[in-house]
Order: C-alpha cells, then sequence, then structure tokens
C-alpha cells in the first residue's frame, strides 16, 4: 500500500472545462477578470467580511498585508512555522522576534509581553495546522501596547471560533489558496483586513503599483501579485464542495483519535469545543513512552509506503538563513515540539483501510 501525506482538493474535469469555456470567448486571461470578480464576491459571502482582496498565492498575500501597513522596526512571531511566515517580516525589512509556542502548536500569549520593546510594531503569526491562536490575548495585548495583528491563516481556511470565521480577528489575515491547502485554486491567496482604506494601496501594490488614469503613473514599488481567471475559476468550483471536505477530514481525524488512543506514548491533540475546525493536518506527538522517536517512526512509516511529516522540524529561526536575524526568546517549547511532532496523512480521500493501516503500523512499530 502507498499512502501519499497530503493530495489536492479537484472538481470534477467537466465542471472545470465548463467553467473555464468562457475565457475562450472573453480572452481576458487576468487582470482581475469575471472570475476574479466572482470568486471575491463568493469569498466575502462565505467569509462573511468586509474587505478581502485575492492574490496569485499565500506568500505575496502575506508579504502585501504587511507592506500596506507601513509598520517598522521589530515584529513577534512564532518560529513554529512554514518558511513564508519569516519570509514575509524580513522582506519588508522588519526583525523578527521569535516567541514560544503553547498547547496549541502557536505563538503563546503569555511569551509576548516580555519580547516587547519600544520598536515593536506588530504581531504577526500563523494559525498553525489551522488551529487558532489566542486570538483573545494577543489582541489584548496588541490593544494594550498599540500594535497590529496579521494572521498567517495560510492553513486555517474554514475554521471558524465560536461560529465566526477565522477572518474576524486582527487587523489583517492571509489566507493560502495553494495546491495542498485545505481549499485550493491550484495557487492563490487572499488578505482579509479591517481597514478598508487600505483596499486601494493593495491593488496598487499587487499591479507594480501602476495607477491608472490619463498617465498610468506609477506611485510606489508595487510587484506583480494578481490571480489570474484559471485559478479564480478552480477556487469557485472548489470553494462549493469545501463543507463536504472539512466534515470528510473531521471523520478521518476521529477515526486517527479512536484508534491512536490505544497505543501508549501517541498523543493527539485535544479539539475544543468551541472551535470549528478544518482538520487541515493531523499532528500527533510521539512521547517518551512510546519507545522510539518521532524520527524513527517517521522512517519506518516511509518504509513501509505511508508519507508522513516532521512539521516543524526545524523551526524558522533554525534555518541558516534567519540564525543570526531577530532575537530569540526562550523557545523551549518549541525546541521540545519540534523534535516529536508528526503530521499524519490527511486528506478527504483517504480510506477507512488506509488509516486502520497506518495507525497499525504505528502500533506494531512501538517498542
Ligand atoms: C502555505 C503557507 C504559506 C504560503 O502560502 P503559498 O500560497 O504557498 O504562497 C504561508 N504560511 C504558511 C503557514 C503556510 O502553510
Amino acid at each position: 500500500m502507498e499512502i501519499k501525506a497530503t493530495k489536492p482538493v479537484m472538481p470534477l474535469f467537466e465542471d472545470y472545462v465548463n467553467e473555464i469555456r468562457s475565457i475562450w470567448d472573453t480572452g481576458i486571461l487576468t487582470n482581475n477578470g469575471e472570475k476574479v470578480q466572482r470568486f471575491s464576491e463568493k469569498l466575502k459571502t462565505y467569509l462573511d467580511c468586509e474587505n478581502i482582496d485575492l492574490f496569485v498565492n499565500g506568500h505575496s498575500a502575506l508579504y502585501l498585508a504587511i507592506k500596506v501597513m507601513d509598520l517598522e522596526g521589530e515584529v513577534i512571531t512564532s518560529p513554529f512555522t512554514f518558511v513564508s511566515t519569516t519570509n514575509a517580516i524580513v522582506q519588508n525589512g522588519l526583525t523578527p522576534v521569535f516567541g514560544d509556542i503553547d498547547e496549541n502548536y502557536n505563538l503563546d500569549p503569555n511569551s509576548i509581553e516580555d519580547l516587547i520593546t519600544e520598536k515593536t510594531s506588530a504581531i504577526i503569526t500563523p494559525h498553525i495546522f489551522g488551529i487558532p491562536c489566542d486570538v483573545k490575548s494577543i489582541e489584548e495585548i496588541a490593544k494594550k501596547y498599540n500594535l497590529k495583528v496579521i494572521y498567517d491563516a495560510a492553513q486555517a481556511f474554514g475554521t471558524k471560533i465560536n461560529g465566526k470565521s477565522i477572518a474576524h480577528y486582527g487587523d489583517a489575515t492571509m489566507f493560502s489558496f495553494h495546491a495542498i491547502k485545505v481549499f485550493n485554486s491550484i495557487e492563490g491567496g487572499a488578505v482579509v483586513y479591517r481597514n478598508s482604506k487600505l483596499k486601494e494601496k493593495f491593488e496598487l501594490y499587487r499591479n507594480f503599483g501602476i495607477s491608472y488614469g490619463e498617465t498610468n503613473d506609477v506611485l510606489v514599488s508595487g510587484i506583480n501579485a494578481k490571480m489570474n481567471e484559471f485559478q479564480a475559476a478552480m477556487g469557485i468550483l472548489n470553494l462549493s464542495s469545501l463543507e463536504q471536505e472539512i466534515a470528510k477530514r473531521k471523520k478521518i481525524a476521529q477515526q486517527y483519535i479512536n484508534t491512536l488512543k490505544h497505543v501508549e506514548g501517541i498523543e493527539t491533540y485535544s479539539y475544543k469545543n468551541n472551535i470549528e475546525y478544518n482538520y487541515a493536518y493531523f499532528p500527533i506527538i510521539v512521547t517518551q513512552k512510546y519507545g522510539r522517536s518521532r524520527d524513527e517512526l517517521w522512517k519506518h512509516l516511509k518504509d513501509v509506503g505511508i508519507g508522513s511529516r516532521k512539521l516543524y522540524d526545524l523551526l524558522t529561526c533554525d534555518y541558516s538563513l534567519y540564525q543570526n536575524c531577530g532575537y530569540v526568546n526562550h523557545i523551549e517549547k518549541a525546541n521540545y515540539i519540534k523534535k516529536i511532532c508528526l503530521d499524519m496523512p490527511m486528506y478527504a480521500g483517504l480510506t477507512y483501510k488506509e488509516i486502520q493501516y497506518i495507525c497499525d503500523e504505528i502500533k506494531m512499530y512501538r517498542k
């Protein structure tokens, strides 16, 4: 048996062909065409938000979300993330200050206040694995110290807190619609933001800084980060199956939990009642009681055809590029978790038998 770590969500081929047919009539492939506009409206409704802009991918969305806020100095962030979060901070000329993580794998609010200096301008941090940060505590701190909050919700599209979309928190929230996220537009990204005055800036920065008028003057040094019509077509179709996708993932998570609770030394995340998760990932913790290390288990699973992922075995502050960049303060928990966390295969098409096979292998390999 061969089981991959992830598989992209795809609509029916015929549905995609039907959706993109009109692009051949209009000849409009990109530059805010009809499909991007329709996708944007659908997302607004789904996320129940006022301001949203779409981008070619999540990274440029995050990069520009930071850019339009004109931040300076230091930014408090979590090192337990995909490199994009830290890259986007550094590419904006800001200094990352790394805090520790909590039991939710996210920036620990208790680690933030010690890191604040007069140079701190923002908290920019992910909702890792689709699990929300402690948004309430983070925003209390941000308010107290007058800091901006930008969430990297690349992995959290579809997650809700107390029935409200995760997009409702922070000054801005970035989503990624990359192929292997819970929801994809092949590649793609979005930013939801509070201050509607930022719209003009997002549009400028997304398209080379060009202000269309009589002279097509250039006002800022922008990039090209526009979503195209083929991406939007994929997004429109996949959005209509998102709730089913998440429901299937939830069932898979439940099967994992029910089966793995009988394996000593393996711990699964304790989901909370007030949160609707998107089940983007299924991280397990390999404790000492298991008798084998996380790395040994990863290797064993690989040998029997199961793709698990060591997310994140390197913190972003461990990368050679970032070892001497920014400040790292007491990140004991992050340094501990990075050695024992393993992400299990997770996608809607996983069968009951496949999950059983994965869990059996984990169980048999125990020492
Ligand atoms: C995927 C991801 C990104 C980048 O999104 P892309 O759409 O791939 O550019 C950023 N941050 C996190 C945490 C991610 O998982």
